[in-house]
């Protein structure tokens, strides 16, 4: 057993809360510090079936990507989906904790796992969002590359074998191959312009419209679209080994999981 603040200090390391954007909401979320924690269940969202997981595995804490809250509540209605999941949530005295932006950024955080699921190396900054207190360059996706040039076809279909997706969209702007890459994990169809500004020849990210692929398309770069579930799923894995390792010393006391059953709620047909 570990207190929740031992955990906070542990995701700390991993995920700074100060690298957040200053819209997030990371941090414990649900909770108290000095709650017993035995069992951890690490997972993207905390669904229904989150939650489900977590009071059958008998977890006391849910460390999720996603803040479950995210603006101000003003009411509490058990008979709506939200209040009905705090309610279970308090109920079985689970603890919820987000590493939202602070894990997208930081190092080996979402797009780090992203880059290295897709075969990238020699990564580099790409949306740059400010400085850290070290003088260290802190940013929002990765640049990348491939070993060697490939078509975007082939590179398409590498993508989704490498993650938790059935499909990916691909947006071809014609006959370029690829080789350098620019990356946003989640939703990143805000940087395509960005992406294409700096010599990218494919972007991948997630949740990206018509009128976005059109653009990338009129600045002749290729876009593949993985999904926001498909672009930051393997980000759980990840997380439940680091939180298990920065929690050693209570080895034996504390046990981390990862969500093994939620799935992208887009499914081709
Ligand atoms: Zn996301």
């Amino acid at each position: 057993m570990v207190k929740c603040q031992v955990v906070m200090d542990a995701l700390e390391t991993i995920a700074p809360k100060r690298m957040a954007e200053e819209w997030d909401n990371p941090g414990l979320l649900v909770g108290a510090l000095n709650q017993d924690i035995h069992k951890i269940l690490v997972c993207l969202d905390v669904s229904d079936e989150v939650v489900e997981q977590a009071i059958e595995a008998g977890a006391d804490m849910i460390v999720a990507h996603h803040p479950l809250i995210f603006r101000g509540i003003k009411k509490l209605r058990t008979d709506l989906p939200l209040g009905h999941r705090l309610q279970q949530l308090i109920k079985h005295d689970i603890a919820v904790v987000a590493a939202h932006t602070n894990l997208d950024i930081a190092e080996g955080g979402v797009n780090d796992v992203l880059a290295q699921a897709i075969g990238l190396s020699k990564l580099s900054s790409f949306v740059i969002e400010r400085q850290d207190v070290d003088g260290s360059v802190l940013s929002m996706g990765r640049m990348g590359s491939l070993p060697a040039p490939m078509t975007v076809q082939d590179f398409a279909r590498q993508v989704r074998d490498a993650l938790p997706t059935e499909h990916v969209r691909l947006v071809d702007a014609g006959p370029r191959p690829v080789r350098k890459v620019a990356l946003c994990s989640g939703s990143g169809a805000e940087f395509i312009q960005k992406a294409a500004f700096m010599g990218a020849d494919v972007y991948v990210t997630g949740d990206v419209k018509y009128h976005e692929a059109q653009q990338a398309v009129e600045q002749g770069m290729h876009i593949i679209d993985a999904g926001h579930f498909g672009t930051e799923f393997p980000v759980v894995e990840v997380l439940k080994e680091r939180l298990t390792e920065e929690l050693a010393e209570a080895k034996g006391t504390v046990e981390v999981i990862a969500d093994q059953s939620s799935r992208d709620f887009f499914t081709v047909v």
